[in-house]
């Protein structure tokens, strides 16, 4: 039950820490939001149709915070985020540039799963977000990847499709975003995996640069 629901995955050994300690405090405030966001109910809907919350898992050290859209059906079933097919695929882009992914931290946009993976609406994006600049300002990562339109746009507040997005260096906060193309779109359009490959080597360069 509790690895169902994320918990080994946000205790890891220090062995798996490899950026800048974190405070009790930190870990205590991180804790609790976790379970803040596991009791929602902000969105009448989807608190009612989910199976789970999926708060997101991983190092609460990571320097590197990915960031995807919502849950799909295989997430709302285990209560983790990126499980199901895009996730294995995510799971092989964090090898392809030497990290594991236990050491990076994984979250979603919205943490309920849309009914029939529909598009999240924009209420629900509003009421969901604070968790997610929340969990930023507690895990404070060297630099964050979006994963798709829906992940960019929000953290960067544009109407710009991914295509343009991707291909330079934003930022949230003063941490760098990188953007590039969700693992699911890529699964539907293997060529694209190229510029992905582009995406996550800017990734790999900005997370070896020191400070
Ligand atoms: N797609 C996402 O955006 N997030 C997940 O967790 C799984 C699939």
């Amino acid at each position: 039950m509790l690895q169902a629901s994320g918990v080994r995955e946000v205790f890891l050994t220090p062995s798996q820490k490899k950026s800048s300690p974190k405070s009790a405090e930190e870990k205590n405030a991180l804790l609790k939001l976790r379970e803040t966001v596991l009791r929602c109910t902000k969105c009448e809907e989807l608190a009612a149709t989910r199976k789970t919350v999926v708060f997101g898992s991983g190092n609460p050290e990571a320097k590197l915070l990915f960031v995807g859209e919502a849950p799909g059906a295989e997430e709302d079933r285990q209560g983790l985020p990126f499980v199901g097919a895009a996730g294995q695929l995510l799971t092989k882009m964090i090898e392809a540039i030497g990290y594991k992914r236990e050491e990076v931290f994984i979250a979603n946009v919205l943490k309920c799963r849309p009914p029939g993976n529909r598009t999240p609406k924009p209420l629900e994006i509003e009421n969901c977000s604070p968790y997610l600049v929340q969990l930023i300002s507690l895990i404070r990562p060297k630099l964050i990847c979006a994963l798709g339109t829906f992940a960019a746009q929000t953290l960067l507040k544009t109407g710009v499709p991914i295509s343009s997005l991707r291909g330079r260096t934003h930022t949230y906060e003063g941490i760098p975003v990188i953007c590039t193309f969700h693992p699911a779109y890529l699964l539907r359009n293997p060529p694209e995996k190229r510029k992905a490959w582009e995406d996550l080597k800017k990734v790999k360069a900005i997370l070896e640069t020191d400070g």
